[in-house]
């Protein structure tokens, strides 16, 4: 309160002096070399991009089938900016559920814009929706029609609302502390340094429990270091 008074009784006893414009001036040339700044040089990296469509049924010839719980016309395909581990921006594309399209752009965007690195990302149809094969050649990747690991539930990844990230950097790990994949072996310690690797309490974590999806690095017993979900499990 009495700043604002102060401040006002300021300003009236400024106006009626010349002067007092002289400030103005010189705070309009401060701005002035501020305009280059934010032009964006030749050398900056693409600005990141999604665009979100329809998914055909003929994108998805592995990954979807009848009897899926989410139908293919409730899926999206993201194609979405991310950084490599060569240090150059790409583009990838995930299948998601169109109720989630919005959680990943959010999320996606902070790590390109972090320049956190992804190994690559294509739909697991590429791999005719072997989750091990994909899993095998470090895939990024999110829908896929098909069994929780170990049960005979229905995963997350069959509702489009679960996404493995850089999953040779960051394995499904058993109780025992033993991976599927022998290329992940290096990988199954947690904290960890490396490319792409997925530590407990990491800015990548973060930025998906701000949209509500979770990380199975937190889950008890087996770990699942790829695996981000919405609303967990
Ligand atoms: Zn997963």
């Amino acid at each position: 309160m009495a700043f604002v008074v102060l401040a006002s009784v300021s300003c009236g006893a400024a106006e009626p002096v010349p002067p007092a414009r002289v400030p103005v001036t010189s705070t309009t040339a401060y701005e002035k070399p501020a305009s280059p700044a934010a032009t964006p040089s030749p050398t900056a990296p693409p600005a990141f991009k999604a665009k979100v469509s329809n998914v055909s049924r003929d994108r998805l010839p592995y990954s979807w089938r009848p009897g899926c719980p989410v139908h293919y016309r409730d899926l999206r395909l993201i194609t979405l900016s991310y950084w490599g581990f060569d240090g150059k921006p790409h583009t990838g594309e995930l299948v998601v559920r169109e109720t989630v399209t919005d959680d990943i752009v959010t999320v996606f965007r902070k790590l390109y814009g972090w320049r956190w690195p992804i190994k690559q990302m294509k739909l697991v149809d590429a791999y005719k929706a072997d989750d091990f094969d994909s899993i095998e050649a470090d895939n990024t990747s999110a829908f896929n029609c098909r069994r929780a690991t170990g049960s005979s539930n229905w995963s997350n990844h069959a509702y489009g609302e679960a996404i493995d990230i850089n999953p040779r950097e960051n394995p499904y790990v058993t109780a025992s502390g033993s991976t599927a994949h022998e290329n992940a072996e290096k990988f199954t310690e947690r904290p960890m340094k490396g490319k792409g690797v997925i530590n407990p309490g990491d800015k990548v974590v973060k930025a998906f429990s701000q949209v509500g999806w979770e990380w199975g690095g937190y889950w008890s017993g087996a770990k699942d270091y790829q695996h981000f979900s919405k609303g967990g499990g």
